[in-house]
């Protein structure tokens, strides 16, 4: 028989980091918390990944960006792990779970006794082998997950400056990874089915703007259509993307941002499931009583629309782990989540927040050429959504409290024409 911890994290990510941050917080003694990770380093902000990591010049590197420095709280290095009497096992990756006996069996052959357990595994991304493409396992084929794929590309786009890439993909990991790829010196053409980027939070005039700056940039975008074929050289490199009307665009790298699937699979058939991922209620408790499940693998309540979702997006990461360590600790005063949602973006010069939820009719307010300009979505008579690109601090924070107070709108023009004024106003 293995170790034995009062509490176990599975997964070492964002959700992780905060989760010790909190339980650090609520006073646990040393010696009472595990962090699995099959990770190398102690959990870091992965969005940086895709912005920060990957600038030609000022790049951001570890330590700088160890979870919880996103919030502007303390940075937890390994360092601080051990001093605060947290085991931290890094390039271990869990094998196999056991809610039963409660215990985790990891790649080391140790098995982990738990009193209770968060399983903040996070997602895997979707590879184009899945979608049937042949020949998607070449060396200058590219996806963006984790510190160890960042290192790839960053390598790969130094020596690529002056080439060309292909981008597969037009949701967040393949704009933000266009953006960074031009900075860099690459010409990217991007190719994707849906008719504009962003489709999942976009409506078509957004995405227009952005498309129009990428172009202006030099981005070439080919929608509607998907990927066919690669054509590679005699070292096994992919020379060409061939798309399925034939069109070939050569390529020095292809990156892939596809979708991803939550790291489910440990825990399939021993929890209810929904919407891809672990069902859990307002405490982010799961239906056996001594697991919690947060960030990306979680299917929660979401209180205000009073329907169940999992959001892949790191605000949530961090607050669910925070909200799960407080339901654990003080079970008598933990309240169910309630989250607003909030996803954000930064590309090239370009900075956009959205909070609430984008249904109904999308009110677009401002001036597009001025890169100042925003969108409220409006439902059955209320605002429900908030979009700002180039806004400043308090005009974010008026968002949040207009997409979380969700006023009755009773003049969608005469919104439409205060813009963030009635944000700003309430
Ligand atoms: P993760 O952070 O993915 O952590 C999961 C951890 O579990 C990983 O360390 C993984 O290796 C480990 N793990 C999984 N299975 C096992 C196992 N069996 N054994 C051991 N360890 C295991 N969101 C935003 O809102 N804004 C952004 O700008 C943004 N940018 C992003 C950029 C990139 C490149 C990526 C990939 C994501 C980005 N996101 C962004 C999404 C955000 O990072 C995720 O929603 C967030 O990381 C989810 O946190 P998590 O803890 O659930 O999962
Ligand atoms: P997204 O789900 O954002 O986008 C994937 C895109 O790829 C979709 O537009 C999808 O279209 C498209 N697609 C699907 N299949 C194909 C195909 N065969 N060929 C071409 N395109 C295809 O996922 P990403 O991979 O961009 O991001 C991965 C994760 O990282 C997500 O959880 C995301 O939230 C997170 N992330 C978030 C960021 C942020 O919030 N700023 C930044 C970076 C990553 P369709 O919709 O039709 O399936």
């Amino acid at each position: 028989m293995g170790r034995s911890f009062r509490f176990v994290i599975l997964g070492g990510g964002v959700s992780a980091g905060y989760a010790a941050l909190e339980f650090v917080r609520l006073g646990i003694p040393a010696g009472d918390l595990c962090i699995i990770t099959d990770e190398a380093v102690a959990p870091y902000e992965r969005p940086a990944l895709s912005k920060g990591f990957l600038l030609p010049e000022g790049a951001v590197r570890l330590p700088a960006f160890h979870t919880c420095v996103g919030v502007g709280a303390e940075r937890l290095t390994a360092r601080w792990y051990k001093e605060h009497g947290i085991e931290l096992l890094l390039n271990t990756q869990v094998v196999s779970v056991d809610l039963k006996r409660q215990t985790l069996l990891t790649s080391a052959k140790e098995t982990i006794a738990y009193l209770m357990l968060i399983v903040a595994t996070g997602a895997r991304v979707l590879r184009l082998e899945e979608f049937g493409v042949t020949g998607a396992d070449a060396r200058n084929i590219f996806y963006l997950r984790n510190l160890h794929d960042a290192t790839k590309l960053v390598e790969a786009m130094q020596s690529c400056s002056g080439g060309k890439a292909v981008v597969i993909g037009g949701g967040y990991i393949g704009m933000e990874c266009a953006a960074a790829l031009v900075s860099n010196g690459v010409h990217v053409t991007m190719v994707f089915p849906e008719s504009h980027c962003i489709a999942r939070l976009f409506t078509p005039q957004i995405a227009t703007f952005y498309e129009d700056y990428y172009t202006r940039k030099g981005v070439v975008f080919v929608k509607g259509t998907v990927m066919s074929t690669f054509e590679s050289d005699k070292d096994g490199k992919v020379a060409a993307v061939v798309l399925k009307d034939g069109t070939r665009l050569p390529a020095d790298l292809v990156v892939v941002g596809v979708g991803i699937r939550p790291n489910t699979t440990l825990l399939e058939g021993q929890l209810i499931m929904e919407k891809g991922g672990i069902k859990v209620n307002g405490k982010m408790r799961t239906s056996n009583s001594t697991v919690y499940a947060v960030g990306d693998v979680a299917a929660f309540p979401l209180k205000m629309y009073g329907d169940v979702r999992r959001l892949e997006h790191v605000d949530h990461a961090r607050k669910s782990a925070a909200h799960a360590v407080e339901s654990i600790m003080h079970p008598e005063r933990a309240k169910d989540y309630d989250y607003l949602p909030y996803f954000y973006s930064r590309v090239f010069s370009l900075s956009w927040q959205f909070f609430g939820d984008n249904s109904g009719e999308c009110l677009l307010f401002g001036d597009l050429k001025s890169e100042k300009f925003g969108a409220y979505w409006v439902d059955r008579g209320r605002l429900v959504g908030a979009f700002l690109e180039g806004g400043s601090k308090s005009e974010y924070a008026a968002l949040a409290v207009v997409a979380r107070k969700r006023p009755m709108v009773e003049d969608v023009q005469l919104l439409a024409g205060q813009g963030i004024k009635f944000a700003l106003a309430l």
